[in-house]
């Protein structure tokens, strides 16, 4: 998100400092499963999820770099009637708002797409053909070196600490190796949002939840085109990996915190699951494993737009963060050097909890 930003920002001729206590693309990003989609159930994040798609199709010619873009499609398996009706009219906003090749599927459909699918107790699929999947560490660093060109600065293993004030206002931010002084300064840090932001006493509603993936030796059971399946009633979800496969579960019983070791009997329960939904996975040798973070808000929404005078924030993405960074960095880059954002962002508002004006976000993973 933060080398998004710096990008479009520095596009407009802005000086810009990216600051990471660690190094950039290694924080939620690192962990995250490349997904892209414009299967959403709010207006907002569909359109999000209509322009991540076309800005990651030209991206090598705004950045020079390749985001590993394969539109490989996203299918959604539902189990109850109600999970069936959500989608339904999920669905017809995508279609009203312009995604036109999504389509309801019964299960047999379903079933013909991925080799080996259980389908018998499916009330229905939603599939769109051009979500897919893009590689985070590619759109991250393509963003931040098409930034540096442009003369941006990034500062790694820097820590932020504290911020500069002038009354209510933020004019910077302290840091490790000194203080650094910036008309605007925007919290990019993930899952660690609330942590920077308790630095000015803010009680920003964004926890940290860990999530794991898996992946698989070289498997001939998956095809390299099969899309990324979402088995949405226990979030178990699998999409082809190199030669491999990459899966996963989240799972509503892990408690907030930022851990992340690798629990390793969490492969038992997603392999539970997939044994009744996909039993071709149990043939695939296990590779390896990671443990990343959510960023969680409590209505799945993030938390974009001005904090205080000279502060802004753009966090809570609750597991969407990849592919909307594209369009927000954009967007809101537009919003801080216009003063106005070129869409109305406002459910995504900071405050919105106390206002009681939320529209969550249903389509989570
Ligand atoms: C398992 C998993 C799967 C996911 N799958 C998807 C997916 O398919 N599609 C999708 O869109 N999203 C997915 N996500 C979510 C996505 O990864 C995040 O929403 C996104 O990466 C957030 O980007 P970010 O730049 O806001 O945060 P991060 O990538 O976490 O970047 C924040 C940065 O802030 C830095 N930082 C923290 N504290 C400080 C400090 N005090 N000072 C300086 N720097 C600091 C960190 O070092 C870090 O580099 C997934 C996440 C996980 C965990």
């Amino acid at each position: 998100m933060g080398c998004s930003l710096a990008f479009y920002l520095a596009s407009a001729g802005r000086r810009v400092v990216v600051i990471d206590r660690g190094r950039i693309g290694q924080g939620a990003t690192a962990a995250c499963a490349g997904g892209v989609r414009a299967q959403f159930s709010t207006e907002v994040n569909i359109r999000i999820g209509m322009e991540a798609k076309q800005l990651l199709a030209r991206f090598e010619a705004v950045t020079e770099q390749t985001a590993e873009f394969r539109q490989v499609g996203y299918l959604f398996l539902l189990t109850t009637r109600e999970e069936r009706q959500q989608f339904h009219d999920a669905v017809q906003l995508q279609r009203r708002l312009g995604v036109t090749d999504v389509v309801e599927l019964g299960p047999l459909d379903a079933r013909a797409m991925v080799a080996g699918l259980e389908t018998d107790d499916l009330s229905g699929a939603t599939f769109c053909p051009s979500d897919g999947l893009a590689g985070p560490n590619e759109v991250t660093y393509g963003f931040a070196n098409a930034a540096r060109r442009l003369g941006a600065m990034i500062y790694e293993d820097t820590p932020v600490d504290g911020f500069l004030r002038a009354g209510d206002g933020v004019t910077g931010v302290r840091t490790a190796a000194g203080e650094i002084s910036a008309p605007e300064t925007v919290i990019c840090a993930g899952p660690w949002s609330a942590e920077v932001g308790a630095h000015l006493g803010l009680e920003l509603p964004i926890e940290p939840s860990r999530r794991q993936i898996f992946t698989t030796e070289p498997f001939a059971g998956i095809r390299r085109d099969t899309p990324m399946t979402i088995d949405f009633h226990t979030s178990f979800y699998f999409h082809p990996e190199g030669d491999g496969v990459l899966f996963g579960m989240s799972e509503s019983s892990v408690p907030p915190g930022d851990d992340v070791t690798l629990d390793w009997s969490v492969l038992d329960r997603v392999i539970a699951v997939a044994q009744r939904r996909w039993p071709p996975l149990l043939e695939a040798r296990v590779r390896t494993g990671w443990a990343g973070l959510y960023e969680n808000t409590p209505d799945f929404q993030p938390l974009i737009g001005p904090l205080r005078p000279g502060l802004w924030i753009a966090g809570g993405f609750s597991g969407h963060g990849f592919m909307m960074a594209p369009v927000i960095g954009r967007w809101l880059a537009e919003w801080i050097l216009t003063s106005a954002p070129p869409v109305d962002l406002s459910t995504f508002a900071p405050d919105r909890f106390a206002t009681g004006a939320l529209q969550p976000e249903r389509n989570v993973v």
